[in-house]
């Protein structure tokens, strides 16, 4: 997950500044200090840390923070205002054509992810808007690109216009538009080459596409693992195109995260959206102020309750908070509830969302096996349909039986229940507006 090693620096910095009572002007030397070393660890661009340092630094001086009220908290209000102006305040929609297709043209430096992204993004046009998008493959260097993004299309359902290799780029995207404008399609992507490295000639074909299709975004793909080089590539493809947005790929990959940081200082661009895996649906919009958040290890619950929100049923979820409430909460909604967190994703990256947890000493090395919640659930299909509903039943003979029948020790079999017992009764002290339970289990 990117930005651990940052969260990990920048917290330490704070927690000692809140040791301190009082915090003096050479403390506060010492906090920028570590800031903008923990900065450039992260690989954030220099300029850009510079002038960041000098911000906080001048405004923490210019205020009356030092001899106010808690001025370690102040002074990480001040950190975290700056990092979301630096990733630029506000959410950066996808630009909308007033008539359609709304043009998109996907550009970056092969391997950055572009065609995945393509792919992704249309998806998810197709999903919120209920659009029907039209994909352009306009990559004729590559054969192997073009039946990707053919690939693609067929795992999302999208049409993909394509000509081979043999035709001239500029050509395959004014045929492509005729395509769309018959077929009625309201977005089209048009994916362009890649290189290795930016050269003139791929750049003056972009220019060219550009110059046919006036697209209403232009947006880069570039892959936050490659740090300052996505910095450097986002600069050459703005220079020479213009670009209207950045999707910043491979967040969930090992990166240091200096590339979030530094790209809208450095371009004046947008970051529109983020990529968190390989997989289609896992696309996001880039929200500045919780990644900052995030950053300060103070948790992304917005994104986790949307996410929440998305993937489970609402009348399920509703029903569910009912039961905690009148605590009939049972076995059978247990199974319900561990199918859903299944359906989420990896618990381990679900958690880290939590404030608190991202560097809890605790989460460090927590992986949870999803074995282990399989034999959680075989252990709850073991039992008979009176005892789900009533847990009170598991005497052990009754225990006993359900060890055998899901083939797993007694031992784990009595902390389940236990387990399950513990958690339905926080979940109802919860419900009554005691979240005391939920610190403790947060390490705060
Ligand atoms: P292109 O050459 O720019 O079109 O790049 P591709 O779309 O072929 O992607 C290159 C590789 O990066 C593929 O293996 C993708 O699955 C992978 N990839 C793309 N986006 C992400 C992402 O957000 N996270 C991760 N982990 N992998 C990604």
């Amino acid at each position: 997950m990117a930005f651990e090693g940052l969260t990990e620096r920048l917290q330490k910095t704070f927690t000692n500044l809140r040791k301190k009572g009082k915090v003096t002007e050479a403390d506060l030397r010492d906090t920028m200090r570590e800031i903008r070393l923990a900065l450039l660890e992260a690989d954030v661009n220099f300029k850009v840390v510079k002038q960041f340092v000098k911000t906080v630094r001048d405004q923490a001086i210019g205020s009356d923070i030092l001899d106010g009220l808690n001025p370690a908290q102040q002074i990480v209000k001040l950190v975290n205002d700056e990092l979301i102006k630096m990733m630029g305040t506000e959410d950066a929609p996808l630009n909308k054509s007033p008539k359609i297709p709304t043009i998109i043209m996907m550009s970056g430096l092969q391997g950055a992810g572009k065609t995945t992204t393509t792919g992704k993004l249309a998806l998810k046009l197709k999903n919120e808007q209920k659009a029907r998008p039209l994909l352009i493959a306009a990559d004729v260097y590559r054969p192997a690109a073009i039946d990707q993004l053919v690939q693609v299309g067929q795992q999302i359902d999208v049409p993909v216009y394509q000509e081979g290799t043999d035709v001239n780029p500029v050509d395959i995207v004014r045929h492509g538009l005729e395509q769309a404008a018959e077929n009625k399609n309201d977005y089209v992507f048009i994916d362009t080459a890649g290189r290795l490295q930016i050269d003139e000639k791929l750049m003056q074909e972009l220019a060219d596409i550009k110059a046919l299709a006036h697209p209403d975004e232009i947006l880069l793909v570039v892959d936050a693992m490659t740090g300052q080089n996505a910095v450097n590539t986002a600069e050459g493809f703005n220079e020479k195109l213009d670009i209207t947005g950045v999707i910043l790929t491979k967040l969930d990959g090992d990166t240091r995260g200096g590339a979030a940081l530094s790209i809208r200082s450095v371009t004046g661009k947008p970051i529109k959206f983020v990529g968190q895996g390989e997989k289609m649906e896992d696309l996001d919009v880039f929200h500045p102020d919780r990644m900052a958040s995030r950053i300060l290890g103070m948790g992304d619950m917005l994104t986790l309750i949307e996410k929440t929100q998305k993937d489970f049923d609402q009348k399920q979820a509703a029903e569910m908070t009912q039961k905690i409430r009148e605590n009939t909460f049972d076995f059978n909604d247990f199974v319900d509830q561990l199918n859903q967190v299944q359906n989420m994703g990896p618990i381990e990256d679900i958690m880290k969302m939590i404030p608190g947890m991202a560097n809890n000493p605790a989460m460090q090395n927590v992986n949870v096996d999803p074995k282990d919640l399989e034999h959680t659930k075989a252990i709850v299909y073991s039992m008979t349909k009176a005892e789900r509903e009533n847990p009170d039943l598991l005497n052990p003979s009754r225990r006993r039986r359900i060890a055998a029948g899901s083939g797993r020790p007694v031992v784990e079999v009595n902390r389940m229940i236990k387990q399950f017992n513990q958690m339905k009764k926080m979940m109802n002290q919860m419900s009554k507006g005691n979240f005391n339970g939920m610190e403790g289990m947060l390490g705060n």
